[in-house]
């Protein structure tokens, strides 16, 4: 079953923060010379057009990258992903966004590369375009999960890890627990960043609760609600699981977490939270 297209998508609210933090690790990640692979499970298309049939629809991205992408106090630490989505719009109009692997082109050095899996055929012919001159990625159709076994550990030895399942069909949420156990299994010093969306709590609770029982330390979950929980209307909230986060990515997200509250939710309802779900 492969009904989800990530276009209807694109850009919401639940975007803006899996690519903020997704860009803060990168950033991080290049402090050092040495080269790092970005390793993203479920890459999706690479680029959404956000006045295509598919986003007009749900018109998701208005809620989203465009109550933040032009903010004149937007927190210095979002500058690289915001820059990413303002280089795709340069005359001013929102009219593109990035997805993931675009983002991490953007942000990524010469020395460093990129694995990227989609499955979906439609998507994955979109996304092979997009890198077709990009020596530094290896674009792959197949099933993400598999990669977290063929590509782990990078001879780099060092790594960011996204993994952005849809969920759409429910093993996903222990699908996402095995992956990490099977990919951590084999290299334990990655970054791993596991997104997830609030539809029913009780769903991302086992989820947790199953993380924990890997024996995995020093996860840190970032969690942005536009509503409180509840089980009848679809996502209220998202959030970002993070293995090995580097050292200021808490500090940062101190910081980014309620001014982006305040800019996506502006009637002020839901909630966010940054905590240790196994810390040290
Ligand atoms: N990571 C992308 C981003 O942030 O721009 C969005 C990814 S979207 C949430 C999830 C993607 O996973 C969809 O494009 C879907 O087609 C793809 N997908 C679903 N099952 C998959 C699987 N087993 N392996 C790889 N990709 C899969």
């Amino acid at each position: 079953m492969l009904s989800y297209r990530h276009s209807f998508h694109a850009g919401n609210h639940a975007d803006v923060l899996k690519h903020t933090v997704q860009s803060l690790i990168i950033e991080s990640l290049k402090e050092k010379e040495k080269p790092f692979l970005y390793l993203d499970t479920h890459a999706g298309a690479g680029r959404y057009l956000l006045n295509s049939e598919q986003a007009e629809r749900t018109g998701e991205h208005q809620e989203g990258i465009a109550r933040v992408w032009d903010c004149p106090d937007l927190p210095e630490a979002m500058a690289p992903y915001i820059n990413v989505v303002r280089q795709l719009n340069t005359n001013g109009n929102l009219r593109y966004y990035p997805g993931s692997p675009l983002i991490a082109r953007e942000l990524l050095r010469p020395q460093d590369s990129l694995q990227l899996t989609e499955l979906h055929p439609s998507d994955y012919p979109l996304l092979r375009t997009e890198f077709s001159k990009d020596d530094r990625a290896r674009v792959a159709r197949g099933d993400g999960y598999q990669q977290l076994k063929a590509k782990l550990p990078p001879v780099s030895r060092r790594a960011l890890v996204l993994i952005d399942p849809p969920y759409e069909i429910k093993t996903d949420y222990q699908a996402v627990v095995e992956g990490i156990a099977e990919g951590y299994k084999r290299f334990a010093t990655g970054v791993y960043a596991l997104w997830y969306p609030v539809v029913l709590r009780q769903q991302i609770k086992r989820m947790v609760h199953a993380l924990e029982e890997t024996g995995i330390r020093r996860i840190l979950q970032i969690e942005l609600a536009v509503r409180p929980d509840n089980s009848h209307r679809g996502m209220t909230a998202s959030g970002m699981i993070v293995i090995n986060p580097p050292w200021k990515l808490e500090v940062q997200m101190a910081e980014i977490l309620p001014w982006l509250h305040g800019k996506l939710v502006p009637e002020g309802t839901g909630h966010t939270a940054l905590n240790w779900i196994v810390p040290e």
